[in-house]
């Protein structure tokens, strides 16, 4: 391995893949970026959204973050990133679809029941946007972690409706909500269905979204 090799592959991207979409990135920059899309997920590495959707450039509008949060429309107006991030694609990039997508394996959802060292005082706050979807359990196994994740995403969908904006865009049938849990292992996503209240494999889905709006997404007791 050459001694830097992050500069070696910034000089084979330049070189190598950028000719051959440079004609999508110029008109990405001469008409502006049109995403369809505000995809939600977790920061983990494992998590590769442009792989999973089939998408290239100028097609998703990103935001990361630990667990996948959305943080509440609280009026708080903090420094988050992931509320501008929303406010910005529905209002000025008129998006079509949100997408919150967890994930299987995941060490957000995993650090809901402890493990987070008491210096990382940002990620202990942080985490506070998934409690909820914690399960009353000291030492959760595989599949009460499963539970969990698919639970959190149902918390982010709710809260995402409470911002304005989305709720709006979403009654006037204008934008659609999709509640992904991906299981890395498996290359395959499960899809939160609003109507049957359960995640469904996308091999079985109907569709890629939560389903018949305008009503509201509720999290339902017991759900997921
Ligand atoms: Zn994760």
């Amino acid at each position: 391995m050459p001694e830097d090799d992050l500069l070696q592959r910034l000089r084979r991207f330049q070189e190598d893949a950028f000719p051959l979409h440079a004609d999508r990135f110029r008109e990405l920059v001469d008409d502006g970026q049109h995403p369809a899309t505000l995809f939600i997920g977790c920061s983990d590495s494992r998590l590769v959204p442009y792989m999973l959707t089939g998408t290239g450039p100028g097609e998703l509008f990103l935001v990361r973050n630990v667990g996948a949060f959305v943080p509440p429309y609280d009026g708080s107006w903090g420094y988050h990133g992931t509320s501008a991030a929303i406010e910005f694609a529905v209002l000025n990039l008129h998006v079509h679809r949100i997408i919150v997508c967890g994930h299987s394996h995941c060490g957000g959802i995993r650090a809901l029941y402890g493990g987070v060292p008491a210096q990382a005082r940002n990620l202990n706050a942080w985490l506070a946007l998934g409690r909820d979807a914690a399960l009353p359990v000291a030492e959760p196994g595989p599949e009460v972690l499963r539970r969990t994740e698919q639970r959190a995403v149902l918390l982010q969908l709710e809260r995402l409706m409470d911002y304005p904006m989305v709720r709006q865009g979403v009654e006037a049938n204008q934008l659609t909500l999709h509640g992904w849990h991906y299981v890395i292992e498996d290359g395959q996503v499960h899809v939160f269905d609003v109507a049957s209240g359960q995640f469904v494999a996308a091999s079985e889905a109907g569709h890629a979204g939560t389903g018949p709006y305008p009503t509201h997404v509720e999290v339902k007791p017991g759900a997921a």
